[in-house]
């Protein structure tokens, strides 16, 4: 992978100046560059497939629970933002796949949740931890429920 701070930091001040763009800028841009496409790759998805259409939101039973829709995942994963990684979204998601079925453009965007949980396991981040459920209730759990789980406790 190319590094992006030794490219950056040989651009002279002075074509950083006529080209009105500040290095921090440069940086940022390469970095989210770098993120979209580690999505894009761990999930298997083109995400500039995306028009906004808002399909998958407002089939999404659980977007009432999420703090960013679906769709705007999406959309922020095109513009190279790390925001979704810090919401409660990709948790929520069930995996339930009705957003694929509703997307006109045949984005997978239960794998794209899925990506992002991974980058976030990987960094030793989850939100599902099963210490904190109560052992009667997790013992009245469906299997199903477990297993479906699994994917959002390791990476
Ligand atoms: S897969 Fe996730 S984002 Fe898509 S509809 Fe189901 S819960 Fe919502
Ligand atoms: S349904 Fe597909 S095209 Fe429409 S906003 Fe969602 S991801 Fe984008």
């Amino acid at each position: 992978m190319m590094n992006s701070k030794n490219v950056l930091d040989s651009v002279p001040e002075e074509i950083e100046m006529a080209l009105g763009v500040s290095r921090q800028s440069y940086r940022y841009g390469a970095e989210s560059i770098v993120f979209k496409a580690r999505v894009e790759e761990l999930s298997g998805q083109n995400i500039n497939l995306c028009y906004q259409c808002g399909a998958c939101s407002s089939g999404c039973p659980l977007s009432k629970e999420m703090d960013l829709l679906p769709s705007k995942v999406i959309r922020l994963v095109q513009l190279g933002r790390e925001d979704p990684l810090y919401s409660r979204t990709i948790w929520i998601c069930s995996t339930c796949f009705e957003c694929e079925v509703r997307c006109p453009r045949g984005i997978d965007i239960a794998s794209v949740m899925e990506a992002l949980r991974q980058i976030m396991l990987r960094r030793k981040y989850s939100e599902v931890r099963l210490e904190s459920i109560d052992p009667e209730k997790l013992r009245g759990l469906p299997q199903i429920a477990l297993i479906s789980n699994l994917r959002k406790l390791m990476a």
